[in-house]
């Protein structure tokens, strides 16, 4: 069995989830496995590797971002940030407004989080609307940090979030 089949297959589905009509991935099944968990940063590792010559920053989102970002960072030796919904975070703070499917959210970093010109891989578990990455992506250009581009395990086809995320790159495990 290849990395990327033991990835796909600790990934379940869950109909009717946060609300009706909505198929929820749920990456859960990944974190209890140390073997996929380990697949999944191999193959994030892999791909920085072979298309980034220097990261200086992983950027994780909140919240399941913050699973796989620290691993990947670690692995790589390079710190780890966050980027989290609004109010959480102490001391000072940027903050981007986004749009959800219904209303909206703000993404925040710690005003000292990164420098200017650090070159910035982020990272989420999942990939929908866009949404979230965009505001993430936005937060990095007012910093003026360079995003190397997004990773998520899992991209959602049909929703073209990567339409929303351009022009950076997102780079994704398993597709639905
Ligand atoms: P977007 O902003 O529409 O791209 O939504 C992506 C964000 O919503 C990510 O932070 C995901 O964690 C979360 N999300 C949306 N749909 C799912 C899902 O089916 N499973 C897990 N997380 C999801």
């Amino acid at each position: 069995e290849s990395k990327l089949q033991l990835v796909h297959r600790h990934i379940r589905a869950f109909p009717d989830f946060p609300k009706k009509g909505i198929l929820f991935r749920d990456i859960c099944p990944i974190l209890k496995d140390p073997a996929a968990l380990t697949a999944v940063i191999d193959l994030f590792e892999e791909h920085v590797k072979k298309n980034h010559k220097r990261v200086d920053l992983i950027a994780g989102l909140d919240a399941r971002g913050f699973l796989f970002g620290p691993l990947l960072a670690q692995r790589m030796g390079v710190g780890f940030v966050l980027i989290r919904k609004k109010g959480k975070l102490p001391g000072a703070t940027v903050s981007v407004a986004y749009d959800l499917e219904y209303g909206k959210a703000e993404a925040e970093i710690q005003a000292d989080a990164v420098s200017p010109g650090q070159k910035v891989l982020l990272i989420d578990d999942l990939l929908a609307t866009g949404g979230t990455l965009y505001a993430a992506c936005e937060l990095m250009r007012q910093q003026q940090a360079e995003v190397l581009g997004c990773m998520v395990v899992i991209e959602l086809k049909e929703l073209n979030g990567i339409d929303r995320v351009k022009p950076h790159s997102v780079f994704s495990l398993v597709q639905y």
